[in-house]
């Protein structure tokens, strides 16, 4: 694949509907439009992801430096919604800073890059996103900062994505605004463009009113999502603290309940748990070399009895501490072996410029130093722990070979990994140990669910876990296997778009 970016030649038909347009002519409408469960795409068919981030990074090859599509996310989930080449454009950050692209094709989707300062990344990106609304949204695990610079800047990086949004979409056009880094977008995008219809979707948790309500901007991001006809949250609850929220704070009243009336117009709520590229998962976890692969991991563990496995990034939401203290205590209590367990923590670096990640890093890592101090053996430590980034066929190996799969968090909008280890158990073996406020905890109720705050019950499970009857193991992998294909990806975007036509 070649860099397109400056090459309008390069650009099929679609964008010359797409990129040249502007806002006042009137123009073919292009939504793509379900009725019922029938896909209807007209030939003016037309949606405009805004994330973020573009679903594409930079890599650097023997002809110099290219754009690859990044696997799995969101692009996997959109790809069959976008099936028509160029009929689809996705804005969103390359991640570059100041870097001025023009908008270019790729695999199928036109893509607009938005670019960002160094000084608008700090603000908005690490700032207000990552600082403030990050550790509010999660229960404030981590105390949630207050700075109205960094507001300021969130809502002029929003107003760029809204601008940019309003310049792209067709008239009649579909939107679909994603995550909390991008909030007030729907609200500007109304204001400007009135004929749209917007989606917004969440990816992380929404909290309840009473934590909302010490945000001094509470009132402009509630009214930013309430711009658009469909706010989707991981969970139903997301939706019912929303709709709480709106409605105490005299921005909206009610029409139902997953319904709000805002200046005579209907702004629906409703949950859509995401899901993940299934089969993907469960082709891959049965190729050859992964089962290789799976084996080899086994035995350069030294063929335990059984694989505990964490894989997280390394966030203080993710309880891996938790985990860590528990599984220390159970060893300490000789409750279990360390000859016969070892564990896998997989930890991805992530926002390391930050205190609170710097210290979780300290803790996480003195934890792992005292296991397998007080527990290891000269080439075979209890705790295996990898502070790096683990490539897609990595972890389908990891998965494989994992007995256990550990996902603690206090708080999680899904948590995707779990759905993972799910998904790579054809053979229906294994146990999943699920903290209850993981999004995911509402859809595979057949994990052992657990309370992270709570190391004693965190322990019984680990325990549980470990000891459980192949029978028992089955049966509820049987069931959450199920779960998990039932409600993939690609329903998740097939789902909220219908919802969002039928709006
Ligand atoms: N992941 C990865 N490499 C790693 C660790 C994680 O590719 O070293 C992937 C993992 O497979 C999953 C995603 O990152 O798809 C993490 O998603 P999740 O919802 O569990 O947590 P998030 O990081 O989004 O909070």
């Amino acid at each position: 694949m070649h860099r397109q970016s400056c090459d309008a030649s390069a650009r099929g038909p679609a964008h010359l509907l797409l990129g040249t347009t502007h806002v006042n002519q009137q123009r073919p409408r292009l939504v793509r439009s379900f009725i019922g469960d029938t896909e209807r795409v007209t030939a003016s068919s037309r949606l405009v992801i805004v994330a973020n981030r573009l679903p594409v990074k930079q890599v650097e090859g023997d002809d110099g430096e290219h754009w690859e599509t990044s696997p799995g996310g969101l692009v996997a989930a959109l790809k069959p919604a976008m099936a028509d080449a160029g009929e689809v454009a996705w804005l969103g950050w390359t991640g570059g800073l100041d870097q001025v692209e023009e908008p270019f094709d790729h695999d199928g989707m036109h893509l607009v890059p938005v670019p960002l300062s160094p000084v608008e990344r700090d603000l908005h990106y690490e700032g207000m996103a990552n600082g403030t609304l990050w550790p509010l949204y999660h229960d404030k695990v981590q105390p949630a900062e207050f700075h109205r610079h960094w507001y300021d800047g969130y809502r002029r990086v929003n107003q760029r994505f809204a601008d940019e949004a309003a310049n792209v979409a067709g008239s009649g056009a579909t939107v679909w605004v994603h995550d909390y880094q991008l909030q007030l977008v729907p609200g500007m995008l109304r204001q400007a463009r009135p004929d749209l219809k917007i989606g917004f979707f969440l990816h992380i948790p929404f909290p309840p009113p009473e934590l909302f309500h010490q945000l001094p901007w509470r009132n402009a991001l509630t009214n930013g999502l309430l711009g658009a006809d469909l706010v989707g949250f991981q969970t139903s609850n997301g939706a019912d603290n929303f709709h709480r929220l709106a409605i105490g704070l005299g921005l909206a009243t009610r029409e139902t309940k997953r319904a709000l009336i805002v200046d005579g117009r209907r702004v629906r709520l409703k949950g859509f748990p995401i899901g993940i590229d299934n089969a993907r998962y469960n082709a891959a976890s049965s190729d050859p070399e992964v089962v290789t692969a799976a084996q080899d991991l086994r035995a350069r563990l030294g063929q335990p009895h059984k694989v505990l496995l964490g894989v997280d990034r390394l966030d203080y939401t993710k309880g891996i501490d938790v985990r860590l203290t528990a599984f220390k205590e159970l060893l300490a209590e000789e409750r279990i072996n360390p000859s016969q367990v070892s564990m896998i923590q997989v930890a991805e670096p992530s926002r390391d410029g930050v205190d609170a990640y710097v210290t979780l890093r300290e803790n996480v890592e003195r934890l792992v130093g005292q296991i397998n101090g007080d527990y290891g053996r000269v080439g075979f430590p209890v705790v295996h722990y990898i502070h790096q980034s683990r490539s897609f066929e990595e972890l389908m190996a990891m998965y494989r070979a994992a007995d256990v799969m550990l996902v603690t968090p206090f708080r999680d909008g899904m948590n995707l990994v779990a759905k993972e280890y799910v998904a790579t158990r054809y053979d229906e073996t294994g146990a999943l140990v699920l903290s209850e406020f993981a999004g995911a905890a509402a859809q595979l109720k057949d994990a052992l669910l657990v309370n992270p705050h709570d190391i004693d019950g965190l322990k019984a499970a680990i325990v549980e876990a470990v000891e459980m009857e192949p029978d028992e193991a089955r049966r509820r992998m049987r069931s959450m296997r199920r779960v998990v294909r039932r409600n993939d990806a690609i329903d998740w975007a097939t789902n909220f778009l219908a919802e969002l036509s039928s709006s």
